[in-house]
């Protein structure tokens, strides 16, 4: 049962074209513990991804980012007791291997979050260099040929413990660095065997049909050392991509746009488009001043600027735009729960150049109910009586007193709620690949007042995207673009984009698509 007529616009739109089958595609991030149990234990799985494939196709996006499905003592499992094996709560291995299988089937890729700045505490390399330091500890010498895995780690002989260390346990004086948690020792990346280890950990993954990796934590490799970083980077993309061909890397980079131009000379395929994603980014802030004409007009140029520092750092790279993730926060929070804010949000991301990222729920506007992390990772509202796979809520997780708008189950039915727009959005993005892959500059003619405007160009193909960014209809005068005709359009609300000779006439937070006339 879904709405009849966004079904008719979703085919209408799909007969424009389809984009090649390569990574500028919509990729959806799933924290599987809060997504679908199929169980009834309470705590989401892989046999509950696979189960709600599905309705994924059905929104249109192509790819799946796993958060960490490995062994872990965290709810979060950020720090990895065994790279090769899934945690007992989310599955086993086979139903991994049958998760890569039905994705595949369906056209849908897969990368997993690969965790390698640090291991967990309790992973079997660091409980053997810690039982060998103990020993030297204790009076007996340091042998690396014994204990190997004293290399793996970052342990230093000190008087205090230094800044972002850690006491290791029954070997007075000796300390580890461990910047996040102490459950959470940082890897040596610098030594040749760790190097090899994951090596084989990708190859394992990629052989059982994994198609690529989120690298976590990259701006920490070396915590400070920009320089060094940018060097695992490029090792860990020549690596995987010598394993792979099309295996698609993205990074965590959480930083500025200066620092993040520089680790695209890595040459990683993508890295997180921060400066664009999160509460403080380029989106939110623009709808937040929704309206101010000098503010809306730099939509546009950010995206010419970003476009054109990061492809100078590494032209075959590809954009990695966000708004929310697992991290930050939920977009619907950041505008205010506005509807129509929301709604240009997900067209704001999905109809930046690149790889799109959503992050599960983001489709129907779930919010937070706390600012802390177990907050941001609630359970995925399929439905009001929050049967169907609906899981518990992390530890520590606040849920929100009331949801501001529908769970998925009523909102699939309504052609003007949130996923409707967000299947009509990405339904464009996939049959116009220059949307997404296209180099793009900012319009100048037509960007200004409340709309704006960037044309993309990629191989024969253009398109111009208009957005009005304000709550009130605006007119756009087209008379010196005779050769261009809208082929597409997006609403808030069922009002009409419509174009009266060389007058276009866009709705409140309206947009529309130009192509070059065949
Ligand atoms: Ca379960």
């Amino acid at each position: 049962m879904s709405a009849e007529k966004t079904d008719a616009a979703v085919a209408q739109i799909k007969a424009l074209g389809t984009s090649p089958d390569d990574n500028y595609r919509v990729w959806y991030e799933i924290f599987v513990y809060s997504y679908c149990d199929s169980d009834g234990d309470g705590i989401g799985d892989l046999q509950g991804v696979i189960s709600k494939l599905d309705e994924l196709t059905e929104l249109g996006v192509g790819g799946i980012w796993l958060m960490p499905v490995h062994p872990s003592t965290t709810y979060h499992k950020y720090n990895v007791s065994d790279y090769y094996a899934i945690d007992p709560a989310y599955g086993t291995l086979s139903d991994m291997e049958q998760l890569l299988q039905e994705c595949d089937r369906r056209g849908i890729r897969v990368i997993m979050d690969l965790v390698v700045n640090h291991s967990g505490s309790d992973h079997p390399w660091f409980k053997e260099a810690v039982a060998h330091l103990q020993k030297v500890a204790s009076g007996q010498p340091m042998d690396q040929v014994v204990c190997p895995y004293v290399d793996y780690y970052n342990f230093v002989e000190a008087d205090a413990c230094p800044a972002g260390h850690n006491p290791v346990p029954g070997a007075d004086g000796w300390f580890y660095e461990s910047r996040f948690d102490s459950k959470m020792p940082d890897l040596n990346l610098g030594c040749e065997a760790v190097r090899k280890e994951i090596e084989v950990i990708m190859a394992f993954w990629l052989e059982k049909g994994a198609d690529g990796f989120r690298l976590d934590a990259a701006k920490e490799f070396y915590s400070g050392r920009t320089d060094q970083n940018i060097e695992v980077l490029s090792w860990l993309q020549q690596t995987a991509v010598s394993l792979k061909p099309d295996c698609y890397l993205v990074a965590e980079v959480w930083d500025t746009f200066g620092q993040i131009t520089d680790y695209y000379k890595s040459g990683i395929t993508s890295i997180f488009n921060y400066p664009f994603g999160n509460s403080s980014g380029k989106i939110v802030k623009v709808l937040q001043g929704a309206g101010n004409e000098s503010m809306v007009t730099t939509w546009a140029t950010a995206q010419e600027k970003s476009d054109t520092a990061y492809s100078g750092s590494h032209p075959g790279y590809i954009d990695a735009p966000f708004v929310s993730n697992h991290d930050v926060g939920r977009a619907a929070g950041f505008v205010g729960r506005d509807e129509n804010k929301v709604k240009l949000a997900g067209a704001m991301n999905l109809f930046m150049s690149g790889a799109s990222f959503l992050y599960y729920g983001d489709e129907i506007g779930m919010i937070c109910g706390g600012g802390n992390d177990p907050s941001y990772r609630a359970p995925m509202y399929w439905n009001a009586a929050g049967d169907d796979g609906t899981t518990a809520p992390p530890p520590g997780c606040t849920l929100p007193e009331e949801y501001s708008f529908a769970p998925l189950s009523e909102q699939k039915k309504d052609d003007s709620s949130i996923y409707s727009y967000y299947r009509k959005a990405i339904a464009i993005r996939n049959a116009l690949p220059v949307i997404s892959h296209g180099v793009t500059t900012a319009e100048t003619e037509l960007n200004r007042g409340c709309v704006s405007a960037v044309r993309k160009v990629w191989e024969e193909q253009q398109a111009i995207l208009l957005m009005n960014i304000d709550s009130k209809a605006a007119s756009v005068d087209l008379s010196a673009y005779s050769g261009w005709q809208l082929t597409v359009s997006l609403t808030v609300d069922d009002q009409p984009v419509v174009l009266d000779g060389t007058s276009l006439s866009l709705p409140a937070y309206g947009a529309a698509i130009l192509t070059p006339v065949a």
